[in-house]
């Protein structure tokens, strides 16, 4: 058994809103670990948590709503949860950085591309202004824009979606993280400029041998670069395994139907599948398993009671009973053995 230490541990998280009323928990119970030179999907709808999760990581939750309610972040082994926001500004941009969806709003529109690369060299390093700029033209031939001499004296408006992207990554990439937050990074761009920035994503991954955490709605994504994924439903991980485990043996629900949701699938099908109705909200979140109300395989015992996670082998966990009644060999309902059946027959 590896003794090897991860780079990103986050065990049994809890993150939660201040109301008016009680505190909303909108993430619940995620553990995951990511080890160094890993890549990670966190793949969910719009409302699964995924973006908290990568706030809380970041220590960078709306502020003074959001708060980490329960459970610990360690970063290469050291508790970075509770730090005080001076520490975790010194982490950021050092050790973790993050490319969010929109570059337009983390650019800052009426400074220089130039400047704004040079300003963390200034605030992180003791280099010289030439040596400053000599960093920033190689960081931007190494994410592919052309003409760096010349861009570097431009504003954000004047390049286009994926040049923007571009930059955001050397801005990220500058002072060499360990861990790349990367948040629906190709949502906003075309399909080609997609296949180039995650191609991007790819080449910064191996070569530095950086962790990244891909943040996406998008199993397609998942596929081209990451190496394991945590399918992520009404705050909690419903399925965490290895890509190829995920896509070989899918065995959540969930997972199945975004799976079948996939475009390229469909073609094969010869159908368009998708998941009927939206994610919950927190505060309407169904008894038992949050998934229930939009599940074919739902039985009786999924609108009472939360799943338990059960291990599939191989370091694959899912939270569905289908499973755990499998698993168990108990005597079952007619229901529940005709669900079981047609779920893993399907
Ligand atoms: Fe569907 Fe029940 Fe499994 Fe939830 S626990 S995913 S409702 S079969």
């Amino acid at each position: 058994m590896s003794t090897k230490q991860p780079l990103l541990e986050i065990r049994n998280l809890d993150v939660s809103f201040r109301t008016q009323n009680d505190p909303l928990r909108i993430v619940h119970g995620l553990s995951l670990t990511l080890e160094q030179g890993e890549t990670i999907g966190i793949v969910g709808e719009s409302g699964s948590g995924k973006s908290v999760t990568s706030l809380a990581v970041m220590g960078l939750l709306p502020q003074p709503t959001g708060f980490i309610s329960n459970g610990e972040i360690l970063l290469d082994g050291r508790k970075i949860s509770g730090l005080k926001e001076k520490e975790m500004r010194k982490l950021r941009g050092n050790e973790i950085s993050m490319i969010f969806q929109e570059p337009m709003t983390s650019l800052n529109p009426v400074f220089t591309i130039g400047d704004q690369l040079s300003e963390p060299l200034k605030q992180h390093t003791k280099l010289s202004k030439k040596e400053r700029k000599a960093r920033i033209i190689e960081i931007l031939k190494t994410v592919g824009i052309p003409r760096p001499e010349q861009i570097i004296h431009e504003y954000p408006h004047q390049l286009s979606g994926g040049m923007r992207q571009r930059i955001m990554i050397s801005l990220a990439m500058l002072a060499e993280p360990k861990l790349l937050i990367a948040d629906e990074p190709t949502t906003a761009l075309d399909v080609t400029i997609q296949a180039q920035i995650l191609d991007l994503i790819r080449r910064i991954n191996k070569k530095k041998n950086t962790s990244v955490m891909l943040i996406t709605h998008d199993l397609g994504v998942v596929a081209e670069i990451c190496d394991k994924v945590a399918v992520m439903y009404a705050g909690e991980i419903v399925e965490y395994t290895d890509v190829r485990t995920l896509f070989d043996k899918p065995l959540h629900p969930y997972t199945q139907g975004l799976i079948a949701s996939m475009p390229n699938m469909n073609e094969r099908k010869g159908e368009l599948h998708s998941i009927p109705g939206n994610v919950p909200r927190p505060t309407e979140l169904p008894t038992g398993c949050h998934f229930s109300t939009r599940c074919t395989f739902a039985m009786d015992r999924c609108h009472k009671e939360a799943p338990p996670t059960i291990s599939s082998g191989n370091n694959h966990t899912v939270s569905c009973w289908l499973h755990a009644i499998e698993q168990k060999e108990e005597p079952l309902e007619m229901e529940e053995e005709n669900n079981v059946r047609h779920a893993i027959t399907s």
